[in-house]
Formats: structure tokens, C-alpha cells, sequence
């Protein structure tokens, strides 16, 4: 029986694999025309301060609109650009635009109204030897002090050693870095005590659980604890109703992300609804 109905099984089960390798290897030619042409956008969306309501920095999120496919998400454009070697390129065209950007918004509102940018870094970024150094070009180049950016990694990039140097050299000169996606890598306390971040992102499957779930509920103030006494402030990612604000902001938690607050908008919309009038 088996072996009648083989034929037909097996074109059945073999014709979705096909087509996803034939898509992937489609998405990875667009993405290397698009890289390639400098057509990938940056999106802004704000982080913001619990105590008062300001906006304390927008984290920069990169946008690919692709003429066949549409708006195709991020996780799956960076994961092909992390597997093909072109997160490089991609990466610092993100990082430009988004110093670029903080550097007009500097010209038009002042340094004080100005929120900090955090780009994020995949761990393949920071292996090459001269990543710290382009970096910090690209910030002396629009005259930008290094603290105005922020870089987000996840957890197992403090775990990399080939990635150290460029740390070391980035927060030496005043970059400051958030790990991305806190409690659900691989961080030990050993690492936390050999480098500690400037700003921790709680992951939003935290945020998503309170306020009713006692563990997280428990995990969340335990991390704004471990958070205050490092000196490292805290931002809760994916805040999405009143609920999770309220106890948020009962628990002590410094600055908050999250489509309540705001989605990714791009830059006009920022000065629009956060920045008001060009001085
Ligand atoms: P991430 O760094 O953790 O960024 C936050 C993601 O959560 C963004 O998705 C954002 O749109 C989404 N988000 C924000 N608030 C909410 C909310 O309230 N609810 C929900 N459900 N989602 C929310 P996005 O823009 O699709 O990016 C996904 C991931 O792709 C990012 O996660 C980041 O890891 C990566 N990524 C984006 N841009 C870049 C980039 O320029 N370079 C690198 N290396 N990675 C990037
Ligand atoms: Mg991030
Ligand atoms: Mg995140
Ligand atoms: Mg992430």
C-alpha cells in the first residue's frame, strides 16, 4: 500500500520544500539588489521614560519593501542577511542613516530634545577587526558624541569572545551598549560580571504575562532589582495595554517600548508626534 500511493506522497511532501529553497534563494537575490542599491528604510520607534512621559531614545528597525513581496519582515530579511555575510553592509547602511538622522534632528531641535539612537548588531557584526573603528567614524565624521548611540545585542554576544575588542573599544569611547532580548538567551551571571551592559531590554514574552503571572511578575522585579544595582537602567519591550504599564510603573521600571507608546514610524512622524518645534 504503501508503496502504490509512494509516488503521489512524495510529490505531495516534496513540493512545499521545494518552493520554500526556491523562495529563500529568491529572498537573497532581492535582498542583494536592494543592499546593494541602498533601498532599505529605517523605522524609529520610541522608547520612553516611565517617570515623566519624555521620549528617552527610538530604536532604530531596519524596513525592506520589496516590489514582488511587499513589506517582508525583519526577522526574516536580517536571518538571510546573517546567514549570506551581507548583515555587514546592511548593518552599517542602518547605522548611517540612523547617525544621520540623529545628527539632523541635533541641527534642528538642539542636543537636549534630541533622543538617543540605538541601532541593533547581530554577533557576526562585531567579529570583523574593524567594526568598532567604522563605527566610531561614521560618528566623528557628523560630529556626533558616541554616547548618543546606543548598540542592541542579544545575550550571546557578551558570550563571544571574538567579539570583545570591539566591546571594549565601542564603550571606551562612549557607545553604550543594551543587550537585546533579556531573559530569553543564554546570559549567565558570569557574564553579566566580566562585562555589564548600560541597559537591559526585557523581553516582551515577560511584558506579555504581566500583570497577572506570578513567576513573571516575580522575574520582572527581579531584573529591575539586578538592573538598579549593576547601575544599568531597564527597558520593557512589547508593551502593549494599560495593564502592563500600570504594574511596570508599580515595579519600578525606568523606560518602556511598545506599540501603547508608539510603533515604528519613520523619522517625520517622530518629530511630528515627540520633538514638536525645530528651534
Ligand atoms: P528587536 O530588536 O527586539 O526589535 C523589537 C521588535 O519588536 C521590532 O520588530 C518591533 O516592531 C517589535 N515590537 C515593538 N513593540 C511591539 C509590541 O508592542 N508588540 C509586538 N508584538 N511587537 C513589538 P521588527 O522591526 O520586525 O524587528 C524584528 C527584529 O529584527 C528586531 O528585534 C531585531 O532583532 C532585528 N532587526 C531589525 N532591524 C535590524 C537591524 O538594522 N540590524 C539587525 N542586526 N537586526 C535588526
Ligand atoms: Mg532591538
Ligand atoms: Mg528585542
Ligand atoms: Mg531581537
Amino acid at each position: 500500500r504503501a508503496k502504490a500511493t509512494g509516488g503521489h506522497r512524495y510529490e505531495v511532501f516534496n513540493e512545499p520544500l521545494r518552493r520554500q529553497t526556491w523562495d529563500r534563494l529568491g529572498l537573497r537575490a532581492a535582498l542583494r539588489r536592494a543592499v546593494g542599491a541602498g533601498a532599505l528604510t529605517v523605522a524609529y520607534q520610541p522608547i520612553v521614560r516611565v517617570g515623566d512621559g519624555r521620549l528617552a531614545a527610538v530604536e532604530a528597525l531596519a524596513r525592506w519593501h520589496d516590489p514582488e513581496r511587499g513589506e517582508v519582515p525583519a526577522a526574516e530579511f536580517i536571518a538571510a542577511a546573517e546567514e549570506t555575510g551581507l548583515i555587514h553592509e546592511l548593518g552599517m547602511q542602518v547605522l548611517e542613516q540612523a547617525c544621520t538622522q540623529a545628527a539632523a534632528w541635533r541641527e534642528a531641535f538642539g542636543p537636549a530634545t534630541t533622543p538617543r539612537v540605538a541601532v541593533n548588531v547581530s554577533t557576526r557584526q562585531l567579529l570583523p577587526a574593524d567594526f568598532a573603528s567604522r563605527v566610531l567614524a561614521v560618528l566623528d565624521r557628523l560630529g556626533l558624541p558616541a554616547d548618543v548611540l546606543e548598540l542592541e545585542m542579544t545575550e550571546s554576544c557578551a558570550m563571544e569572545p571574538g567579539a570583545r575588542a570591539a566591546l571594549e573599544q565601542l564603550s571606551a569611547a562612549g557607545t553604550t551598549l543594551a543587550v537585546d532580548d533579556f531573559g530569553t538567551g543564554y546570559s549567565s551571571f558570569a557574564a553579566l560580571r566580566e562585562r555589564t551592559p548600560q541597559s537591559f531590554k526585557l523581553d516582551r514574552s515577560f511584558v506579555a504575562r504581566l500583570p497577572d503571572d506570578r513567576p513573571t511578575d516575580a522575574i520582572v522585579s527581579a531584573v529591575l532589582a539586578l538592573a538598579r544595582h549593576l547601575g544599568a537602567t531597564v527597558t520593557a519591550e512589547g508593551v502593549e495595554t494599560d495593564e502592563q504599564l500600570q504594574r511596570l510603573r508599580e515595579l519600578g521600571c525606568p523606560q518602556v517600548q511598545g506599540f501603547l507608546l508608539g510603533r515604528p514610524v519613520p523619522a517625520a512622524r517622530i518629530e511630528r508626534d515627540w520633538l514638536g518645534h525645530p528651534r
